[in-house]
């Protein structure tokens, strides 16, 4: 079995959120293949430390991948400060002369592949456009990771995850898919906080989330905090109430575009005129569109810029969900030659960021504590876990499986992804949007101190 094959059957995604199958990504031939180890998220700390603890079996997995596709250079890209993944890259990578680490300021959104993409080989991927139309492939680090596992044979049915913000113990640790996020709370000591909200992702792009909500192979982080904490209360203000806002307070001064790093890229992706439109149902602004929308990446930066706390990428994110249900797709192709003149200046402090967000107590290291060793009662695979068409079962309600079977295919000739058993059980139930399996073990969890 080839490479892509093996990643294909081993249901590899990407890690890092977005969820693209990865077998497909890789069926291209790039000139530069870059490891996205930005982490630009604050509170997640799961790929800098994969990066220390992998490093042999990551430049390893990264020059079997280069030589496959025929990539000139592999880069692994990570911020400076990340001083053990550095350090520990940096012990091996002499032994790969076509690999090269390239580091990253701390700044946000280092991680947005656009962002990164730029950084690395200073090309500007064209406006809604992906990597590979400038030559390059971006892999997360911990996509990479379980890539070497399926070289192996090894296909993905864990999930490495900070749980932080307002609970006991902080903690990285490496979760069977399909517990429960309340499960992985409990397991990292509770929360601190009475009533508190749980965000999946970092506290930029993560969304808000239900606790009895499965862990799946996207997610990287969960952030408990506070129900009143400001942030969640923003993240939870529904669209009229902020473009109502809008109307008494937006001044047009236009420091959301400022920020906004589509914007600084030279992508046409002006927030400022996206709220004028939207909050005064205006057709005075003649060069802008709604279709605009499309090319924002949704970091929320456009947010922090904003005198007034509101929130454009609220409104592109309810913009896209429209116009994709009208059939409309982005319009928006241009390839700028360069980014925006003053960007170096204008490029967002991490640090000012964390205060801006207002998690600096938070802000705390969330060292790797192994693998989840409570028992498991029950995991619920969604069978929509990447992008594209949901995976199809090929398991029975009551058929018995063991870690690490197929439970789930990809739907003939369409984009998705396998899906495998986590444990050793029986099929409990099985609908059109998930796969429950029960293992015979007791329900009694564990708890770190
Ligand atoms: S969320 Fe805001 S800052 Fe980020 S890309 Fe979209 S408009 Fe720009
Ligand atoms: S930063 Fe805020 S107030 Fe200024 S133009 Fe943008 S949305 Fe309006």
């Amino acid at each position: 079995m080839d490479v892509l094959e093996k990643v294909k059957a081993a249901g590899v995604i990407g890690a890092g959120g977005a969820g693209f199958p990865t077998h497909v990504k890789l069926n291209s031939t790039p000139e530069y293949l870059i490891v996205n180890g930005a982490e630009c998220e604050p509170l997640l700390r799961v790929d800098q430390q994969l990066g220390a603890m992998y490093a042999d079996e990551l430049l390893e997995t990264l020059e079997t991948l280069r030589a496959g596709c025929g990539a000139r250079r592999a880069i692994y890209a990570l911020k400076e400060k990340y001083h053990d993944a550095v350090d520990a890259l940096g012990a091996d990578i002499h032994r790969y002369p076509d690999i090269e680490m390239r580091m990253l300021r701390n700044t946000y959104p280092a991680g947005d592949e656009q962002v990164l993409v730029y950084e690395t080989i200073g090309r500007v991927v064209p406006e809604g456009g992906i990597p590979i139309a400038v030559g390059a492939v971006v892999l997360n680090v911990e996509t990479l990771y379980n890539v070497s596992r399926a070289l192996s044979g090894l296909p993905v049915t864990e999930k490495f995850v900070t749980v932080g913000g307002a609970v006991k113990s902080p903690s990285t640790v490496k979760f069977p898919i399909g517990i429960t996020i309340q499960e992985a709370i409990d397991y990292c000591g509770g929360p601190v906080a009475n009533d508190f909200a749980v965000i999946d992702g970092g506290p930029m792009m993560g969304k808000l989330t239900a606790p009895e909500s499965p862990i799946t192979k996207t997610t990287k982080g969960l952030l408990v905090l506070p129900k009143d904490h400001p942030w969640v209360v923003a993240k939870g203000r529904d669209m009229a109430r902020m473009l109502g806002m809008a109307k008494i307070s937006c001044c047009h001064c236009m420091l959301c575009t400022e920020v906004c790093p589509r914007n600084l890229l030279g992508h046409k992706l002006r927030p400022d005129k996206m709220m004028r439109l939207a909050s005064y149902n205006t057709t005075a602004e003649k060069d802008a569109a709604a279709t605009e929308a499309f090319l924002c990446c949704e970091c929320a930066l456009c947010e922090l810029g904003c005198v007034m706390g509101l929130q454009p990428w609220k409104l592109h994110q309810e913009l896209k969900r429209r116009l994709g249900g009208l059939g409309i797709k982005n319009p928006h192709k241009d390839a700028p030659k360069a980014a925006a003149k003053f960007r170096e200046f204008k490029l967002y402090p991490v640090q000012k960021l964390i205060r801006r967000v207002g998690v600096t107590a938070y802000d705390v290291p969330a060292p790797f504590r192994g693998a989840y060793d409570a028992p498991v009662k029950l995991v619920t695979l969604p069978l929509k876990q990447s992008l594209g068409a949901p995976s199809k079962p090929c398991v029975t309600c009551g058929g018995a499986v063991s870690k690490g079977d197929l439970v789930a295919e990809i739907p003939e000739g369409a984009l998705g992804s396998r899906l495998h058993s986590p444990v050793d059980g029986h099929v409990l139930r099985l609908d059109d949007k998930s796969i429950t399996i029960e293992t015979a073990q007791e329900s009694t969890r564990g708890r770190l101190n």
